[in-house]
C-alpha cells in the first residue's frame, strides 16, 4: 500500500515535470515546426533540414551526434545519468513534390526540379514538419531531466520516407551496429482522420508489404479485321487483369489480407491495329510473408498459364518486393497505451484498423520490437475533411505542444521500464 502510494506520487511528479517543461519549450518548438514547414525539401535532398537539425540538436544540453554515413539523415543520442535501457525514436524529414495551397503565414513557396526536368512546388504535405519538431521538443524535455533519466535515447532523423529508401539506407549504413541496437523503436505519424487531442493505435499488422510488378504481355500484331492471323495481347491482358482478382478472392484465405490493383495498362496505337504487346503495372499488398510469396507465385503461374493457353510468347514479368509490412509489437502497444490513457484521457486512446498503405518505419520493426502510432491533427469536428499528401493539408498546430509532451511521456515511461 505504502509502496503503491510512493510509486503513484513519483509518477505524478514526473508527469507534472514533463508538462511544465513542455510549456517551457513550447514556443521554441512551434518556431521549429514553422521553419520546417516553410522550408520543405524533397527526398534525399534534405540538406538545409539536416543543417537546421544539426545546429538545433547541438544546442540541446547532453545531446551528441553519432557520425555515420547517414546521407541527409542524422542520428543523435541523449544519455541519462542513471543506468537503463537503450531505446530509439524515429522522425522522418522529407517533403513532397506538391505546391502548397493553404493560407498559412509560414506556407512553403519552395520549388524544385524533379528527375526528368519537371518543376514543382515542395510541401510538407505529409506533416513530417510535425514529426521533426515534436521530436526536438521531446528531446529538450528529456535533456532537462537527464540527471534523473535512466538509459539512452537514440533519435533517428530519417530522410526519404516518401520514396521508401531512407530507413533501408540508414540500416544498411550500420544504424543498429556497434552496440547501437535499441530494445525497441517508436514513432508516430500525424493523422488528419483523428482529432487533435487523440492518439490512434493498431496492434499487430499495421501497414502492408508494398510489392508490385511490371508485365509485358506479348502477342503477334496484325489487322483488327483478321484477328485469327494474330495473337491478340489486348484480350490476353484483359483476361490476366480479371484473373489477378480471382487470385485474391479464390485462392487466398480470407483471414490473410491481399490486394492486387492494376493501376496502368498501355498498348496499341489505333482502333483497328492489334498491337504486338501490352504493358501492365500493378501494386500488390499483403501483410504476412507467406501470403506475400504465395501471391507472387500465383501471379507468375497465372501470367504464364494464360499466355500459354492462347499460344502467345512468354510474357516478361518483372516482379519486385518493396517496403515490407509494418508490425506493431502488441506488448509495446499495451505499455504505450497506458501512457495515452494517463496523458490524454481514456476516451482519447483510440483504436484503428490495420491498413494496406506502406511506411518504411516497418524496416526497423524487422529488427527490434516497434510501434508507430497515429497522432491526431484534425481540428476537432473536422476529421476526414483533409488528407495527407493534399495541397490543402493543414495540421492543427496545437498538436505540436501536446505531441511533444505525449512523446516525452512515452519515452520516459519506456526508459523507466
Ligand atoms: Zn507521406
Ligand atoms: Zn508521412
Amino acid at each position: 500500500m505504502v509502496i503503491g502510494m510512493v510509486a503513484g506520487a513519483t509518477v505524478s511528479l514526473a508527469q507534472d515535470d514533463i508538462s511544465r517543461l513542455s510549456q517551457k519549450f513550447e514556443k521554441q518548438t512551434i518556431d521549429d515546426r514553422r521553419w520546417f514547414h516553410e522550408n520543405p525539401e524533397l527526398s534525399n535532398r534534405e540538406f538545409e533540414t539536416q543543417a537546421y537539425l544539426r545546429k538545433t540538436l547541438l544546442e540541446i544540453p547532453g545531446v551528441v551526434l553519432i557520425e555515420g554515413n547517414w546521407g541527409t539523415g542524422l542520428v543523435a543520442e541523449l544519455k541519462g545519468d542513471l543506468p537503463g535501457p537503450r531505446i530509439a525514436w524515429r522522425a522522418d524529414t522529407d517533403g513532397l513534390p506538391i505546391t502548397e495551397d493553404t493560407d498559412l503565414p509560414f506556407k512553403s513557396t519552395r520549388r524544385d526540379t524533379l528527375k526528368g526536368g519537371r518543376e514543382t512546388g515542395v510541401m510538407h504535405a505529409c506533416g513530417h514538419d510535425l514529426h521533426m519538431s515534436i521530436a526536438l521538443g521531446a528531446i529538450r524535455i528529456l535533456s532537462a531531466k537527464r540527471h534523473e533519466m535512466p538509459g539512452t535515447l537514440m533519435i533517428i532523423f530519417q530522410p526519404a520516407e516518401e520514396t521508401g529508401d531512407g530507413a533501408h539506407d540508414m540500416l544498411a549504413a550500420g544504424l543498429f551496429d556497434d552496440g547501437r541496437k535499441p530494445r525497441c523503436v517508436m514513432a508516430f505519424h500525424d493523422h488528419p482522420t483523428i482529432a487533435y487531442g487523440q492518439a490512434g493505435s493498431c496492434s499487430g499488422w499495421s501497414t502492408a508489404n508494398v510489392d508490385g510488378f511490371r508485365l509485358t504481355v506479348k502477342g503477334l500484331g496484325g489487322h483488327g479485321a483478321y484477328p485469327h492471323r494474330s495473337i491478340d495481347p489486348v484480350t490476353l491482358a484483359a483476361k490476366m487483369v480479371l484473373a489477378f482478382n480471382d487470385i485474391v478472392s479464390r485462392e487466398i484465405d480470407v483471414n490473410h489480407h491481399a490486394v492486387i490493383s492494376v493501376g496502368k495498362i498501355e498498348g496499341g496505337t489505333k482502333n483497328n491495329v492489334i498491337p504486338n504487346e501490352v504493358k501492365i503495372s500493378a501494386t500488390v499488398r499483403t501483410h504476412d510473408e507467406e501470403t506475400r510469396e504465395a501471391v507472387r507465385d500465383k501471379i507468375i503461374r497465372t501470367v504464364q498459364g494464360l499466355a500459354e493457353s492462347v499460344g502467345a510468347p512468354e510474357p516478361e514479368l518483372e516482379y519486385y518486393f518493396g517496403t515490407p509490412s509494418g508490425y506493431n509489437d502488441p506488448a509495446l502497444v499495451r505499455q504505450v497505451r497506458e501512457v495515452f490513457r494517463r496523458v490524454l484521457g481514456p476516451e482519447n486512446d483510440i483504436t484503428y484498423q490495420p491498413g494496406m498503405g506502406g511506411e518504411d518505419f516497418s524496416r526497423y520493426g524487422k529488427i527490434v520490437p516497434a510501434f508507430q502510432f497515429r497522432l491526431g491533427v484534425a481540428p476537432p469536428g473536422l476529421e476526414n475533411s483533409m488528407s495527407l499528401h493534399s495541397p490543402q493539408f493543414n495540421a492543427d498546430e496545437r498538436a505540436v505542444p501536446l505531441g511533444m509532451r505525449l512523446v516525452a511521456e512515452v519515452l520516459w515511461d519506456q526508459l523507466n521500464r
